[in-house]
């Protein structure tokens, strides 16, 4: 496609900070080239390890540094996940989720969150079973932007402390909340596998780091994480590690302030035209297709050049697609034009 308007790419448009690039320039000319620990650099970990014991105060919080969040989703599925065990999903749910789960043995209970994309406490509490071994949550999510409330999560909490489940929080977009910040369940539950990622936060997806973290009562979940690991990854990328310390010092409010202007575009330019929740964070919108099924829709708007995924990507179901405003506010604006003429 020449000079598409693309909705499609799930990473920030905006470059690395000027601070981070040089710090990984020098880590790179002073010869942090070789494998790092496989649990990570240690200062990077330690600054980890204070950054989460603050939030949650863990005792003794275990961490480790992956190979972007992706890695750490593996790891954690590879540590968790037996055939036959059940996984609880919200849906709809990031991609990777379903497949690695699959190809693991394990089976996805999906949990149907449309038309709202919140979590329904009463439908996952009665979607547990003997078999169940993971909730998965995803927020700031995607694709659906949904932000959720402290209350909900305080409740899935509940739910799963019953049960002894352990959750994993999926926090990527953490830094991308645009009307308040972004709660974790792990204030309320202290068997939560947190992963967390440098890759969109400064936009340096490229560079495939992320970090797990848990408190006391997953430090065996972390080790034996850390041990597939050594026998995988083997570290994450060592001079990128060095230029994590430096990127968690950075502020990322002006990133933040731009990507809530770029939401308040698609919002405020689809929601009369289009049934559409108003995402509250992460870089992703995810409208109904006016009839039919979105993936016919999605070809129309591809034929109309404007690149949008459909949502049975990142669900069970075809009646959504998921719009990604990470590009500039003139192919936005010039993305909504479009779109509109479609309806
Ligand atoms: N989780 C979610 C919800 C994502 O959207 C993504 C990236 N699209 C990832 C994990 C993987 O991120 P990374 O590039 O750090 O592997």
């Amino acid at each position: 496609m020449k000079d598409p308007v693309n909705f499609s790419i799930g990473q920030p448009d905006f470059e690395a900070p000027e601070a981070v690039k040089r710090a990984a320039i020098k880590a790179i000319e002073n010869g942090a080239n070789r494998y790092s620990q496989t649990a990570g650099d240690e200062e990077l970990l330690g600054k980890i390890a204070g950054g989460v014991k603050a939030e949650f105060r863990w005792n003794e919080p275990k961490v480790m540094v992956t190979s972007g969040v992706s890695g750490g989703l593996l790891l954690a599925f590879l540590a968790i996940i037996n055939p036959g065990d059940e996984v609880i999903i919200p849906d709809p749910y990031f991609v990777i989720y379903k497949h690695v789960v699959n190809m693991l043995g394990g089976k996805c209970v999906f949990i149907d969150s449309y038309p709202d994309f919140g979590l329904d406490v009463q439908k996952i509490s009665d979607a547990i079973t003997d078999k169940t071994k993971l909730i998965i949550l995803n927020s700031p999510c995607n694709p659906t932007g949904m932000v959720y409330e402290g209350k909900q999560l305080k409740a899935i909490a509940e739910v799963a402390a019953k049960k002894d489940i352990i959750v994993l929080s999926d926090e990527i977009y953490n830094k991308f909340s645009y009307d308040g910040d972004c709660a974790s369940i792990a204030r309320w539950y202290d068997k939560t596998l947190i992963l967390r990622g440098f890759g969109k936060s400064y936009g340096v997806t490229g560079w495939r780091l992320g970090y797990a973290a848990a408190g006391g009562q997953l430090a065996e979940l972390i080790e034996q994480m850390i041990k597939i690991q050594q026998y995988t990854f083997v570290c994450a990328p060592t001079p990128f590690q060095k230029a994590a310390i430096v990127a968690m010092d950075c502020d990322t409010t002006a990133f933040v302030n731009t990507y809530r202007k770029k939401r308040d575009l698609i919002y405020e330019g689809l929601k009369d035209k289009f049934e559409l929740v108003k995402p509250g964070g992460a870089f992703y919108a995810f409208a109904r297709a006016p009839a039919g099924r979105a993936s016919e829709f999605v070809t129309k708007a591809i034929a109309n050049n404007v690149l949008v995924i459909p949502g049975n990507v990142f669900s069970e179901k075809d009646t959504h697609f998921r719009i990604s405003y990470a590009t500039s506010d003139e192919k936005i604006k010039c993305g909504v034009d479009i779109l509109r003429k479609l309806v």
